[in-house]
Protein backbone atom coordinates (compact mmCIF):
# COMPACT_ATOMS: atom_id res chain seq x y z
CA UNK A 1 0.00 0.00 0.00
CA UNK A 2 1.39 3.21 -1.23
CA UNK A 3 1.27 6.16 0.98
CA UNK A 4 4.14 8.46 0.19
CA UNK A 5 1.23 11.53 -0.30
CA UNK A 6 -0.21 10.76 2.92
CA UNK A 7 2.60 10.80 4.47
CA UNK A 8 3.67 14.61 2.73
CA UNK A 9 0.35 16.23 3.54
CA UNK A 10 0.80 14.90 7.46
CA UNK A 11 4.17 16.43 7.61
CA UNK A 12 3.05 19.39 5.86
CA UNK A 13 -0.46 19.66 8.04
CA UNK A 14 1.26 19.22 11.74
CA UNK A 15 3.12 22.12 10.34
CA UNK A 16 0.05 24.24 10.55
CA UNK A 17 -2.18 22.66 12.32
CA UNK A 18 -1.98 21.17 15.85
CA UNK A 19 -1.09 16.97 15.61
CA UNK A 20 -2.13 17.81 11.78
CA UNK A 21 -5.98 17.03 12.12
CA UNK A 22 -9.10 19.14 13.45
CA UNK A 23 -10.21 16.28 15.59
CA UNK A 24 -7.60 13.98 17.38
CA UNK A 25 -9.32 10.75 16.63
CA UNK A 26 -8.50 11.49 13.13
CA UNK A 27 -4.44 11.45 13.86
CA UNK A 28 -4.73 7.58 13.70
CA UNK A 29 -2.08 7.56 17.12
CA UNK A 30 -4.05 4.61 19.14
CA UNK A 31 -3.51 2.76 16.15
CA UNK A 32 0.03 3.59 15.92
CA UNK A 33 -0.07 4.90 12.22
CA UNK A 34 0.10 7.92 10.09
CA UNK A 35 -3.60 9.15 9.06
CA UNK A 36 -4.79 9.08 5.26
CA UNK A 37 -5.42 11.87 3.42
CA UNK A 38 -8.71 11.41 1.74
CA UNK A 39 -9.11 12.98 -1.37
CA UNK A 40 -12.08 11.95 -2.79
CA UNK A 41 -15.28 9.39 -1.62
CA UNK A 42 -18.50 7.65 -3.11
CA UNK A 43 -20.84 5.47 -2.13
CA UNK A 44 -19.37 3.28 0.35
CA UNK A 45 -15.84 4.08 -0.48
CA UNK A 46 -12.83 6.01 0.00
CA UNK A 47 -10.24 7.14 -1.89
CA UNK A 48 -6.74 8.50 -0.25
CA UNK A 49 -3.91 10.57 -1.76
CA UNK A 50 -2.35 7.86 -3.31
CA UNK A 51 -5.23 6.82 -4.85
CA UNK A 52 -5.91 3.39 -2.66
CA UNK A 53 -9.64 2.55 -2.82
CA UNK A 54 -10.91 1.27 1.07
CA UNK A 55 -14.66 0.16 1.82
CA UNK A 56 -14.97 2.56 4.34
CA UNK A 57 -17.38 1.68 8.14
CA UNK A 58 -16.64 5.10 9.48
CA UNK A 59 -18.75 6.66 7.65
CA UNK A 60 -18.16 9.95 8.76
CA UNK A 61 -18.39 8.70 12.50
CA UNK A 62 -22.09 8.05 11.69
CA UNK A 63 -23.70 10.80 9.37
CA UNK A 64 -23.73 9.00 6.39
CA UNK A 65 -26.32 6.77 6.78
CA UNK A 66 -26.61 6.73 2.64
CA UNK A 67 -23.27 6.74 1.98
CA UNK A 68 -20.97 8.91 0.47
CA UNK A 69 -21.99 11.78 -1.89
CA UNK A 70 -25.65 10.59 -2.49
CA UNK A 71 -26.68 11.82 -5.62
CA UNK A 72 -30.09 13.50 -4.14
CA UNK A 73 -28.19 14.94 -1.07
CA UNK A 74 -25.95 16.73 -3.31
CA UNK A 75 -28.27 17.73 -5.43
CA UNK A 76 -30.33 19.29 -2.58
CA UNK A 77 -26.98 20.96 -1.24
CA UNK A 78 -25.77 22.47 -4.62
CA UNK A 79 -29.66 23.84 -5.36
CA UNK A 80 -29.34 25.31 -2.28
CA UNK A 81 -25.94 27.36 -2.59
CA UNK A 82 -27.48 28.40 -6.00
CA UNK A 83 -29.98 30.34 -3.94
CA UNK A 84 -27.29 31.22 -1.04
CA UNK A 85 -25.24 29.91 1.84
CA UNK A 86 -26.18 31.78 4.93
CA UNK A 87 -28.66 34.41 5.82
CA UNK A 88 -28.51 35.21 8.94
CA UNK A 89 -32.31 35.27 8.84
CA UNK A 90 -35.11 32.81 9.19
CA UNK A 91 -35.80 30.81 6.31
CA UNK A 92 -38.72 28.29 5.23
CA UNK A 93 -35.98 24.94 5.24
CA UNK A 94 -35.57 25.52 9.28
CA UNK A 95 -39.36 24.83 9.45
CA UNK A 96 -39.54 22.02 7.55
CA UNK A 97 -36.41 20.02 9.18
CA UNK A 98 -37.60 21.14 12.43
CA UNK A 99 -41.25 19.34 11.71
CA UNK A 100 -39.91 16.24 10.31
CA UNK A 101 -38.03 15.99 13.60
CA UNK A 102 -40.61 16.65 15.87
CA UNK A 103 -43.30 14.39 13.88
CA UNK A 104 -40.20 11.38 13.90
CA UNK A 105 -39.90 12.07 17.87
CA UNK A 106 -42.79 12.33 19.40
CA UNK A 107 -41.11 13.64 23.30
CA UNK A 108 -39.64 17.00 21.08
CA UNK A 109 -42.58 19.54 20.90
CA UNK A 110 -40.15 21.96 19.58
CA UNK A 111 -36.42 21.69 18.41
CA UNK A 112 -33.27 24.45 17.89
CA UNK A 113 -30.76 23.96 15.09
CA UNK A 114 -27.35 24.63 16.08
CA UNK A 115 -24.20 24.02 14.30
CA UNK A 116 -22.49 20.62 16.16
CA UNK A 117 -23.74 18.08 18.32
CA UNK A 118 -21.10 19.85 21.38
CA UNK A 119 -23.47 22.50 21.20
CA UNK A 120 -26.68 20.76 21.33
CA UNK A 121 -25.59 18.91 24.32
CA UNK A 122 -24.04 22.02 25.79
CA UNK A 123 -26.92 23.88 25.34
CA UNK A 124 -29.36 21.26 26.65
CA UNK A 125 -27.48 21.44 29.54
CA UNK A 126 -27.90 24.67 30.47
CA UNK A 127 -31.84 24.75 29.61
CA UNK A 128 -32.08 22.28 31.97
CA UNK A 129 -30.04 24.02 34.54
CA UNK A 130 -32.40 27.47 33.92
CA UNK A 131 -35.79 24.99 34.35
CA UNK A 132 -35.04 23.03 37.13
CA UNK A 133 -32.84 25.92 39.10
CA UNK A 134 -29.99 23.11 40.09
CA UNK A 135 -26.55 23.06 39.07
CA UNK A 136 -25.32 19.31 38.72
CA UNK A 137 -25.49 16.51 36.26
CA UNK A 138 -25.47 13.24 36.48
CA UNK A 139 -23.04 11.62 32.73
CA UNK A 140 -21.95 7.64 32.64
CA UNK A 141 -18.18 6.87 32.29
CA UNK A 142 -17.60 6.19 28.90
CA UNK A 143 -20.32 8.34 27.07
CA UNK A 144 -19.10 11.35 25.12
CA UNK A 145 -21.57 14.58 24.77
CA UNK A 146 -18.92 16.55 22.48
CA UNK A 147 -16.36 18.72 24.09
CA UNK A 148 -17.69 21.11 26.44
CA UNK A 149 -16.26 21.77 29.77
CA UNK A 150 -18.76 19.88 31.61
CA UNK A 151 -18.71 16.81 30.42
CA UNK A 152 -14.71 16.20 30.13
CA UNK A 153 -14.55 13.75 32.83
CA UNK A 154 -14.28 10.16 32.14
CA UNK A 155 -15.67 10.98 28.76
CA UNK A 156 -15.50 8.50 25.26
CA UNK A 157 -14.65 9.06 21.82
CA UNK A 158 -11.14 10.09 21.45
CA UNK A 159 -10.51 10.65 24.96
CA UNK A 160 -10.69 6.60 25.97
CA UNK A 161 -7.27 6.11 23.87
CA UNK A 162 -5.86 9.44 23.64
CA UNK A 163 -4.15 8.64 27.41
CA UNK A 164 -6.25 11.44 29.31
CA UNK A 165 -8.75 11.01 31.93
CA UNK A 166 -10.45 13.97 31.59
CA UNK A 167 -8.96 17.70 29.88
CA UNK A 168 -6.34 20.39 31.33
CA UNK A 169 -7.81 23.32 30.50
CA UNK A 170 -11.27 22.29 32.40
CA UNK A 171 -12.21 24.33 35.78
CA UNK A 172 -11.64 21.58 38.39
CA UNK A 173 -15.09 23.99 40.23
CA UNK A 174 -17.00 22.94 36.61
CA UNK A 175 -16.34 19.45 37.31
CA UNK A 176 -17.67 19.41 40.75
CA UNK A 177 -21.00 19.56 39.28
CA UNK A 178 -20.64 16.36 37.08
CA UNK A 179 -21.16 13.06 38.92
CA UNK A 180 -19.85 10.05 36.72
CA UNK A 181 -21.92 7.38 37.28
CA UNK A 182 -21.80 3.69 35.88
CA UNK A 183 -23.32 2.96 32.34
CA UNK A 184 -26.43 0.45 33.11
CA UNK A 185 -25.88 0.23 36.59
CA UNK A 186 -28.73 1.85 37.98
CA UNK A 187 -27.47 1.46 41.87
CA UNK A 188 -24.62 3.50 40.94
CA UNK A 189 -27.46 6.47 40.19
CA UNK A 190 -29.38 5.66 42.74
CA UNK A 191 -26.65 6.03 45.30
CA UNK A 192 -26.27 9.86 43.40
CA UNK A 193 -30.06 10.77 43.83
CA UNK A 194 -30.08 9.57 47.61
CA UNK A 195 -26.72 11.81 48.36
CA UNK A 196 -28.10 14.73 46.60
CA UNK A 197 -31.43 14.51 44.17
CA UNK A 198 -32.30 18.35 45.04
CA UNK A 199 -29.02 19.50 43.70
CA UNK A 200 -29.33 17.21 40.62
CA UNK A 201 -30.25 19.10 37.47
CA UNK A 202 -30.31 16.15 34.68
CA UNK A 203 -29.00 13.02 34.12
CA UNK A 204 -27.57 12.96 30.49
CA UNK A 205 -26.72 9.87 28.43
CA UNK A 206 -26.25 7.87 25.24
CA UNK A 207 -29.15 5.58 25.42
CA UNK A 208 -27.28 3.12 23.33
CA UNK A 209 -23.75 3.99 23.87
CA UNK A 210 -21.76 4.42 20.92
CA UNK A 211 -18.44 6.58 22.16
CA UNK A 212 -16.64 3.49 24.09
CA UNK A 213 -17.53 1.36 21.32
CA UNK A 214 -20.63 -0.23 20.53
CA UNK A 215 -22.26 -0.68 24.42
CA UNK A 216 -26.27 -1.70 24.49
CA UNK A 217 -28.21 -0.41 26.87
CA UNK A 218 -30.40 -2.53 29.84
CA UNK A 219 -33.87 -1.31 28.71
CA UNK A 220 -34.70 -1.79 32.37
CA UNK A 221 -31.63 0.56 33.56
CA UNK A 222 -32.97 3.07 30.93
CA UNK A 223 -36.79 2.71 32.19
CA UNK A 224 -34.77 3.28 35.67
CA UNK A 225 -33.83 6.52 34.90
CA UNK A 226 -36.79 7.75 33.80
CA UNK A 227 -38.10 7.20 36.95
CA UNK A 228 -35.44 8.48 39.45
CA UNK A 229 -35.08 11.83 37.62
CA UNK A 230 -39.00 11.89 37.08
CA UNK A 231 -39.06 11.67 40.63
CA UNK A 232 -36.81 14.29 41.89
CA UNK A 233 -37.22 16.84 39.71
CA UNK A 234 -34.65 16.54 37.38
CA UNK A 235 -34.68 16.03 33.89
CA UNK A 236 -33.47 13.40 31.73
CA UNK A 237 -31.58 14.12 29.13
CA UNK A 238 -31.31 11.63 25.88
CA UNK A 239 -28.26 12.51 23.41
CA UNK A 240 -29.22 10.36 20.70
CA UNK A 241 -26.18 12.24 18.23
CA UNK A 242 -25.69 8.70 16.64
CA UNK A 243 -28.71 6.84 17.67
CA UNK A 244 -31.03 9.61 16.03
CA UNK A 245 -32.05 8.40 12.45
CA UNK A 246 -29.74 5.81 13.27
CA UNK A 247 -31.47 2.82 14.87
CA UNK A 248 -35.17 3.73 13.23
CA UNK A 249 -36.85 6.83 11.97
CA UNK A 250 -36.48 8.78 14.89
CA UNK A 251 -34.45 7.65 18.23
CA UNK A 252 -33.88 5.00 20.40
CA UNK A 253 -36.48 6.40 22.75
CA UNK A 254 -38.86 5.48 19.79
CA UNK A 255 -38.23 1.92 20.43
CA UNK A 256 -37.72 1.51 23.96
CA UNK A 257 -40.92 3.84 24.39
CA UNK A 258 -39.09 6.22 27.38
CA UNK A 259 -39.70 9.66 26.81
CA UNK A 260 -36.93 11.74 27.78
CA UNK A 261 -37.28 16.11 28.82
CA UNK A 262 -34.84 16.81 26.34
CA UNK A 263 -32.85 15.02 23.13
CA UNK A 264 -30.13 16.19 21.41
CA UNK A 265 -29.40 15.39 17.87
CA UNK A 266 -27.00 15.92 14.81
CA UNK A 267 -24.65 13.29 12.53
CA UNK A 268 -27.88 12.04 10.34
CA UNK A 269 -29.85 14.98 10.66
CA UNK A 270 -27.43 17.26 8.55
CA UNK A 271 -26.70 14.25 5.85
CA UNK A 272 -23.08 14.86 6.27
CA UNK A 273 -22.63 18.87 6.80
CA UNK A 274 -22.16 19.61 10.27
CA UNK A 275 -25.18 20.24 12.23
CA UNK A 276 -26.90 19.66 15.69
CA UNK A 277 -30.13 20.10 17.40
CA UNK A 278 -31.67 19.95 20.49
CA UNK A 279 -35.60 19.58 21.54
CA UNK A 280 -38.50 18.56 24.03
CA UNK A 281 -41.24 19.41 25.89
CA UNK A 282 -42.63 22.54 24.82
CA UNK A 283 -42.71 24.12 28.10
CA UNK A 284 -38.91 23.13 28.53
CA UNK A 285 -38.06 24.81 25.26
CA UNK A 286 -39.90 27.80 25.54
CA UNK A 287 -37.39 29.08 28.29
CA UNK A 288 -34.77 29.50 24.84
CA UNK A 289 -33.93 33.36 23.91
CA UNK A 290 -36.10 35.56 22.59
CA UNK A 291 -39.17 33.46 23.95
CA UNK A 292 -37.60 33.16 27.46
CA UNK A 293 -34.36 34.20 28.97
CA UNK A 294 -31.66 31.44 28.25
CA UNK A 295 -29.32 32.58 25.92
CA UNK A 296 -28.01 30.59 23.25
CA UNK A 297 -27.52 31.74 19.26
CA UNK A 298 -24.97 30.77 16.32
CA UNK A 299 -24.34 32.62 13.42
CA UNK A 300 -24.80 29.81 11.26
CA UNK A 301 -27.46 27.74 12.57
CA UNK A 302 -30.22 26.19 10.85
CA UNK A 303 -27.74 27.07 7.70
CA UNK A 304 -29.67 26.38 4.34
CA UNK A 305 -27.06 23.86 2.83
CA UNK A 306 -26.82 22.00 6.00
CA UNK A 307 -30.61 22.09 6.27
CA UNK A 308 -31.10 20.82 2.74
CA UNK A 309 -29.16 18.28 3.08
CA UNK A 310 -30.58 17.60 6.46
CA UNK A 311 -33.73 17.35 4.93
CA UNK A 312 -32.97 15.04 1.75
CA UNK A 313 -31.49 12.45 4.06
CA UNK A 314 -34.66 12.15 6.14
CA UNK A 315 -37.14 11.97 3.04
CA UNK A 316 -34.83 8.89 1.75
CA UNK A 317 -35.19 7.19 5.43
CA UNK A 318 -38.72 8.09 6.14
CA UNK A 319 -40.26 4.80 4.27
CA UNK A 320 -38.32 2.74 6.91
CA UNK A 321 -36.75 0.25 4.61
CA UNK A 322 -33.11 1.73 4.47
CA UNK A 323 -33.23 0.54 7.99
CA UNK A 324 -34.97 -3.11 7.17
CA UNK A 325 -31.60 -3.30 4.44
CA UNK A 326 -29.01 -2.30 6.77
CA UNK A 327 -30.07 -4.68 9.67
CA UNK A 328 -30.02 -7.83 7.07
CA UNK A 329 -26.36 -6.76 5.85
CA UNK A 330 -24.96 -5.90 8.86
CA UNK A 331 -26.63 -9.27 10.96
CA UNK A 332 -24.96 -10.73 7.67
CA UNK A 333 -21.42 -9.58 8.33
CA UNK A 334 -21.71 -9.93 11.95
CA UNK A 335 -22.89 -13.68 11.50
CA UNK A 336 -19.89 -14.28 9.13
CA UNK A 337 -17.04 -12.66 11.64
CA UNK A 338 -18.57 -14.21 14.28
CA UNK A 339 -17.69 -17.41 12.26
CA UNK A 340 -14.11 -16.70 11.43
CA UNK A 341 -12.85 -15.91 14.95
CA UNK A 342 -14.20 -18.70 16.13
CA UNK A 343 -12.48 -20.33 13.73
CA UNK A 344 -8.81 -18.64 14.67
CA UNK A 345 -9.54 -18.98 18.07
CA UNK A 346 -8.85 -15.37 18.58
CA UNK A 347 -11.35 -13.82 21.52
CA UNK A 348 -13.74 -11.46 20.61
CA UNK A 349 -16.69 -9.55 21.69
CA UNK A 350 -19.32 -8.01 18.96
CA UNK A 351 -21.73 -5.65 19.97
CA UNK A 352 -23.91 -4.97 17.38
CA UNK A 353 -27.54 -3.09 17.37
CA UNK A 354 -29.01 -2.22 13.35
CA UNK A 355 -25.80 -0.97 11.07
CA UNK A 356 -23.42 -0.49 13.92
CA UNK A 357 -21.27 -2.40 15.34
CA UNK A 358 -18.19 -3.41 17.59
CA UNK A 359 -15.10 -5.76 18.04
CA UNK A 360 -13.83 -5.76 21.33
CA UNK A 361 -10.75 -7.97 21.48
CA UNK A 362 -11.75 -9.79 25.07
CA UNK A 363 -13.44 -13.00 25.82
CA UNK A 364 -15.91 -10.75 28.64
CA UNK A 365 -19.01 -9.60 27.69
CA UNK A 366 -18.72 -5.64 26.92
CA UNK A 367 -21.71 -4.01 29.19
CA UNK A 368 -19.57 -0.53 30.66
CA UNK A 369 -16.67 1.29 30.88
CA UNK A 370 -14.84 -0.94 32.76
CA UNK A 371 -15.39 -4.12 31.07
CA UNK A 372 -14.70 -1.78 27.43
CA UNK A 373 -11.18 -1.50 28.96
CA UNK A 374 -10.48 -4.93 29.26
CA UNK A 375 -10.28 -5.02 25.06
CA UNK A 376 -6.78 -5.72 23.88
CA UNK A 377 -6.00 -2.24 22.05
CA UNK A 378 -2.88 -4.03 20.73
CA UNK A 379 -4.51 -6.69 19.00
CA UNK A 380 -7.19 -4.01 17.56
CA UNK A 381 -4.38 -2.52 16.27
CA UNK A 382 -2.76 -5.19 14.40
CA UNK A 383 -6.15 -6.04 13.04
CA UNK A 384 -6.95 -2.50 12.29
CA UNK A 385 -3.34 -2.28 10.22
CA UNK A 386 -4.21 -5.83 8.26
CA UNK A 387 -7.98 -4.66 7.33
CA UNK A 388 -6.66 -0.79 6.23
CA UNK A 389 -3.76 -2.43 4.32
CA UNK A 390 -5.91 -5.00 2.18
CA UNK A 391 -9.05 -2.55 1.44
CA UNK A 392 -10.89 -1.44 4.79
CA UNK A 393 -11.11 1.24 6.41
CA UNK A 394 -11.74 0.37 9.87
CA UNK A 395 -12.52 3.35 12.71
CA UNK A 396 -8.63 3.97 14.16
CA UNK A 397 -9.99 2.53 17.69
CA UNK A 398 -10.88 0.33 19.69
CA UNK A 399 -13.44 2.04 21.44
CA UNK A 400 -15.33 3.49 18.06
CA UNK A 401 -18.01 2.30 16.04
CA UNK A 402 -18.35 0.58 12.61
CA UNK A 403 -20.79 2.02 10.36
CA UNK A 404 -22.63 0.35 7.86
CA UNK A 405 -24.02 2.46 5.35
CA UNK A 406 -27.19 2.16 2.86
CA UNK A 407 -24.47 2.21 -0.14
CA UNK A 408 -22.68 -0.90 1.15
CA UNK A 409 -23.49 -3.70 -1.05
CA UNK A 410 -23.63 -7.23 -0.69
CA UNK A 411 -20.27 -7.67 -2.65
CA UNK A 412 -18.69 -5.16 0.15
CA UNK A 413 -19.68 -7.12 3.10
CA UNK A 414 -18.42 -10.31 1.19
CA UNK A 415 -15.09 -8.69 0.67
CA UNK A 416 -14.61 -7.20 3.83
CA UNK A 417 -15.41 -10.81 5.75
CA UNK A 418 -12.67 -12.41 3.56
CA UNK A 419 -10.53 -10.19 4.02
CA UNK A 420 -11.54 -10.24 7.87
CA UNK A 421 -10.39 -14.39 7.95
CA UNK A 422 -7.20 -13.20 5.65
CA UNK A 423 -6.15 -11.04 8.50
CA UNK A 424 -7.21 -12.69 11.76
CA UNK A 425 -5.48 -16.36 10.03
CA UNK A 426 -2.24 -14.02 9.66
CA UNK A 427 -2.78 -13.04 13.28
CA UNK A 428 -2.54 -16.63 14.71
C1 LIG B 1 -20.55 12.90 17.95
C2 LIG B 1 -21.25 13.04 19.23
C3 LIG B 1 -21.38 14.26 19.88
C4 LIG B 1 -20.67 15.50 19.43
O1 LIG B 1 -21.07 15.92 18.17
P1 LIG B 1 -20.09 16.87 17.33
O2 LIG B 1 -20.91 17.23 16.13
O3 LIG B 1 -18.87 16.08 17.05
O4 LIG B 1 -19.81 18.05 18.18
C5 LIG B 1 -22.17 14.34 21.01
N1 LIG B 1 -22.78 13.24 21.50
C6 LIG B 1 -22.67 12.04 20.91
C7 LIG B 1 -23.40 10.88 21.46
C8 LIG B 1 -21.88 11.90 19.77
O5 LIG B 1 -21.72 10.70 19.22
Amino acid sequence: MKSEKSSSYFEKAKMFIPGGVNSPVRAFKSVGRNPLFITRAKGARVYDADNNEYIDYVCSWGPLILGHSHPQVVEAVQKAALSGTSYGAPHPGEIELAEMICQAIPSIDMVRLVNSGTEAAMSAIRLARAYTRRDKIIKFAGCYHGHADSFLIQAGSGLLTGGVPTSPGVPAGLISDTIVCRYNDLDSVRLAFDRMGNEIAAVIIEPMAGNMGLVLPDVEFLHGLRELTAASGALLIFDEVITGFRVTYGGLQNLVGIVPDLTCLGKIIGGGLPVGAYGGRKEIMQLMAPEGPVYQAGTLSGNPLAVAAGIATLNLLKTGEIYDDLEVKTYILETRLRTVFEETGIPVAINRYGSMFSLFFTEEEVTDYESTQKADTKMYSRFFSGMLERGIYLPPSQFEVCFVSSAHEMKDIDQTFEVARQVLEAMI
